[in-house]
């Protein structure tokens, strides 16, 4: 038998020591696996200077030590929700127990910051075998001489005792991490009822939607009015922890949410946007669920178009362009809007949701007085309004619209909810009622049907992360901003990308699918469902190595693919 060096805990402890005082290039000898008492240390990159991307870490804690009883993670729902509460933990216990020590990043550790959502994310990962934790870590140094010592107690004491108190069942909060399991796992049996129950979102009663400000996603602290389904939408589920949980259930269908302004209108379509993911305990909208397949969708003026079949909503431009391949590096915000409706439904969108606040006017509504001043003739657009319920019977897609500017789209809602002082009520009768008694007079400019969905074919080469040098060179920005290769992609307008490590995730997604053989031959929407597919059944850690990625559906990956300036079609 071959004998093998085993590398322990004293092995980097007199490795440390040894390196005090040395060059800062001398830690990439540390770039090993180490066996400690009570887990692995996995060093898998070590920086080359203290101000560099600092190094990445992992360590796995066999699940004989770590204790997790099979009931924590037993299916996808538990899995997700027990790594999503232990990254929590090891993060904050980290944020605690470590110091900064030394010149640039030393002595940090680093896990990128977890909003609301429960996720699925690389940076910790479970399974019968073991937990493994995957974080940065700034090595130790005073200008570019290595601190030996402090790596020492670093990595050696304080390391340790984190794992310890983040990553063993014994020693964590057992009660909030089941109740974050239950809580999760409920969600996603709601969110698997609703397609059956021929709903398309569910906000359960006493939910708390208002945040504490627009740019923060905590909940409103004070003066929340808890939501209440009026009594005709009410519905209820039979949970498998919680037992019954009742509240508001939209049905398929076009639903307008109407009101005065600053009623709660858009707090009620926010809530309903972000339900297409789970939410932590205490979030509020832990109980709000949409269906899996809503996208939000904006006006986006300026942004560019790669030959988009945008003729259902935009026909006869005055320069005569083909709106059935349309293509611009500046389009309106109608346009715009069209565009991502169309992207959305190309990648299987089963649910648009449409705020007013953030519409193009000139999309939404054509009245009666406007449609006898301009003919038709001379107006491209046919309105949303035309479209919406075709898009219902010749798609199967669902429309929930915020609209407190017009009551034209009484005639062709199916259900009207009206907020009053943030509760909502069914008013769908009375809206009816209102339509017959004062009818408008404009005319349908929509046609029988809805027209044609076209699924593109793209250039894969034209996605080149490639920049200078740098084979690869990525940079994301807040869930804003991606510079993939030369481009740089604006994505301020998707809202439903909410998570920084969601841009890292698509981006090596790009990558990824770009070296299937398959992806040449196949439309983009079938590359990104075999790719989401990938990612169900095998983790998002078969996408790549890397501890930071966060699950994102088929609709924010085209999102991004699609603002790719330099993208290619092909005919
Ligand atoms: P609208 O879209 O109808 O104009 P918003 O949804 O923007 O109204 O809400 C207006 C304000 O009311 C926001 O500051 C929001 O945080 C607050 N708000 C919304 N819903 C509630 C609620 N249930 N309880 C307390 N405040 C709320
Ligand atoms: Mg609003």
């Amino acid at each position: 038998m071959e004998e093998t060096l085993v590398k322990d805990y004293k092995t980097i402890t007199s490795f440390l020591k040894h390196l005090d005082g040395k060059n800062y290039t001398a830690y990439k000898d540390i770039k090993d696996t180490y066996h400690f008492m009570d887990f692995t240390l996995i060093i898998d990159y070590v920086q080359g200077d203290p101000f560099a991307s600092p190094s990445r870490f992992r360590v796995q804690v066999p699940q004989h030590i770590a204790g997790f009883p099979r009931d924590t993670y037993y299916n996808k729902s538990r899995e997700i929700a027990l790594a999503d509460f232990l990254a929590r933990q090891f993060r904050s216990i980290a944020y605690r127990l470590f110091k900064s020590r030394g010149t640039g990043k030393s002595g940090e550790l680093n896990m990128p910051v977890m909003g609301p959502e429960i996720l699925e994310r690389t940076n910790v990962v479970v399974n019968e075998h073991h937990v493994e934790a995957r974080f940065h870590v700034g090595l130790p140094a005073r200008g570019r001489r290595i601190l030996g010592l402090q790596a020492m107690e670093l990595l050696c004491e304080e390391l340790p005792l984190l794992v310890n108190q983040s990553l063993i069942f014994k020693s964590i909060d057992q009660e909030a991490l089941y109740r974050q399991i239950e809580i999760s796992e409920d969600a996603d049996f709601i969110r698997n009822k609703l397609i059956s129950q021929k709903l398309v979102s569910f906000v359960a009663n006493g939910s708390i939607l208002p945040r504490k400000s627009g740019v923060e996603s905590a909940p409103l602290a004070e003066n929340a009015v808890p939501f209440k389904s009026p009594k005709e939408f009410e519905v209820s589920f039979e949970c498998p922890n919680q037992g019954l949980v009742s509240g508001m259930g939209i049905p398929q269908g076009i639903t307008l949410i109407a009101g005065g302004g600053f009623h709660g209108k858009s707090t009620l379509l926010n809530a309903i946007t972000e339900g297409i993911y789970n939410h932590i305990p205490d979030d509020g909208r832990e109980m709000v669920i949409t269906h899996p397949h809503a996208v939000k969708v904006k006006s986006e003026e300026g942004r560019n178009i790669h030959k988009v079949d945008i003729s259902a909503f935009i026909k006869g431009l005055p320069n005569d362009e083909d709106t059935s391949n349309f293509a611009t590096n500046n389009a309106s915000g109608s346009t715009s809007q069209a565009a991502n409706i169309m992207e959305a439904l190309e990648v299987g969108a089963k649910v648009i949701l449409i705020d007013e606040d953030t519409s193009a006017t000139n999309f939404m509504i054509r009245d009666q007085r406007m449609q006898s001043l301009i003919d038709k003739e001379h107006e491209p657009i046919t309105p949303f309004i035309d479209k919406v319920q075709s898009m219902f019977t010749d798609q199967h897609v669902s429309t929930i619209l915020v609209m407190g500017g017009t009551g034209d789209y009484f005639d062709v809602a199916d259900n009207v909810i009206a907020m009053e002082n943030y509760m909502p009520k069914d008013v769908t009768r009375r809206a009816k009622s209102i339509a017959e008694k004062m009818p408008v007079e404009r005319i349908n400019e929509g046609g029988e049907e809805f027209g044609r969905v076209y699924r593109r074919r793209i250039f894969l080469k034209s996605l080149d992360p490639s920049k200078g040098k740098r084979s690869v060179n990525i940079k994301t920005r807040r869930t804003n901003h991606m510079g993939f290769g030369k481009e740089e992609i604006e994505l301020h307008a998707i809202d439903q990308l909410i998570d920084p490590g969601q841009l890292r995730a698509i981006a090596e997604a790009i990558i990824h699918f770009k070296k299937d053989p398959e992806s040449r031959e196949l439309p983009l929407a079938d590359i990104l469902l075999k790719l989401d597919q990938q990612i169900k059944e095998d983790g998002l850690s078969s996408l790549s190595e890397r501890g930071d990625l966060v699950y994102f559906r088929p609709y924010e990956i085209a999102a991004t693919i699609n603002r790719h300036r330099g993208l290619i079609i092909l005919d």
